[in-house]
């Protein structure tokens, strides 16, 4: 039999290629959604390539990044919110492997935030919240106000509207989201901060500790009222702190806390990034926290949070005033994978995790499955060229999305 790149997709549901984690020849059938059967391609006699060097595609589960403020020019925090433009940034994250992803809304005037979540609520409920399109919006990460005000910690976040938890305005937010907040990034140094891990749980809501100054005893007191992530660690915080005690051990040393870091390459630096790696122990995910600048070529750019920035052609972004202060990430998630496995870290398929069956987990989605029968029929076929990702195809409840 003939095979070539077209015919990767075998019928209207299968889909053939290598196994990410064993390297063998599968094939994946899905249906409804799902997918259905995982089967060795060597037993039905399809063993021919579908890869341009002769090999076959490796077939992973689709990165959910649990963090995107923007991309490609798009920012999800510039009011009024583009229909037409979102639905573009999902196709565009799609293209880059994404097959789940939570929008985040961060620190703004209270009420241009509940129009934000209302206006991304209406979208995902108008471009179905079940088909491929609004089911690659799994939920919403409400990233402040409640935060620290102090200089450092708040990074980017404007100060005017940063403030101590107020339950009554989560509650409306929560509400005009069409209640799809699945994380909230907030401080433990307010006295509220119990309150609201605890509101957060009963509402299966993950309260995540982040742009804090919290000292120790905050830190494990938010931990024992729930809160099970830390935003971004090592980043949002003092430039320069105590050796010990601080907040960015303090949390990396508790074992409740399940760690998002931005592996970007210029956020933290290799030694910051296999500390956490090692401390976590299998508890380390990553997120891009990408802005709408990433993804655009090279150069000077206004942007609304931090003025005039300037991205290199390295994908570095920094406020155009001084080289040493970023102005976010521009990197798309896959780079993150691709930056941990480069290091040497742990090899591609354990980073690979960490962006996307890590990250369904911790939401506690049905993505967090992977790839195995009876999960959601979300996965990629790519071409790995030494640690450089090819995304050739994207399957989004069973429906190639991009590419094939
Ligand atoms: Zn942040």
């Amino acid at each position: 039999m003939e095979w070539n790149k077209k015919m990767a997709v075998t019928g209207p549901s299968v889909y053939r290629g290598r196994h990410y984690r064993q390297g063998r020849p599968i094939e994946v059938r899905c249906e409804n959604g799902l997918i259905a059967e995982i089967r060795d391609a060597g037993d039905t006699g399809n063993t021919a390539d579908n890869g341009e060097n002769g090999s076959l595609y490796w077939i992973a589960p689709g990165l959910v990044d649990l963090q995107v403020n923007g991309y490609g020019g798009i920012d999800l925090n510039r009011e009024p919110l583009n229909p037409k433009e979102f639905y573009g940034l999902i196709h565009t994250l799609w293209s880059l492997g994404v097959t789940s992803f939570l929008p985040t809304v961060i620190t703004n005037e209270p009420s241009a935030m509940g129009r934000l979540l209302a206006s991304l609520n209406e979208a995902i409920v108008a471009a179905g919240a079940n088909k491929s399109l609004g089911a690659s919006v799994p939920g919403i990460h409400l990233e402040g106000p409640f935060i620290s005000p102090q200089d450092g910690p708040r990074g980017a976040h404007g100060k005017t509207w940063v403030m101590p938890p107020d339950i009554e305005r989560l509650e409306e937010w929560h509400r005009l989201s069409g209640e799809r907040l699945r994380i909230v990034t907030f401080s433990p140094e307010w006295p509220a901060s119990e309150a609201l891990a605890r509101w957060c749980g009963r509402r299966n809501i993950v309260a995540s500790i982040g742009h804090t100054a919290a000292d120790g005893d905050q830190i494990r007191a938010a931990v024992k009222a729930g809160a099970a992530l830390s935003t971004h660690l090592g980043n949002g915080a003092h430039p320069v702190l105590p050796r010990h005690p601080n907040y960015i051990w303090e949390q990396m040393a508790n074992d409740d806390l399940v760690a998002c870091v931005i592996a970007d390459g210029f956020h933290l630096s290799e030694a910051v990034l296999k500390t956490i790696y090692r401390a976590k122990a299998g508890r380390m995910l990553l997120v891009s926290d990408s802005v709408a600048v990433a993804g655009l070529p090279a150069g000077r750019y206004h942007s609304p949070v931090g003025g005039d920035v300037v991205l290199s052609q390295e994908g570095k972004l920094y406020l155009a005033e001084d080289e040493r202060l970023l102005a976010g990430s521009a990197k798309p998630l896959i780079k993150g994978v691709e930056h941990l496995a480069s290091i040497g870290l742990c090899d591609w398929q354990e980073a690979w995790e960490m962006a996307s069956v890590g990250p369904a987990r911790t939401l506690g989605i049905p993505a967090g499955q992977g790839l195995a029968e009876g999960a959601p029929a979300d996965f990629v076929l790519m071409e790995t060229n030494g640690l450089c990702f090819s995304i050739k195809q994207t399957v989004k409840r069973g429906q190639p999305v991009y590419g094939g």
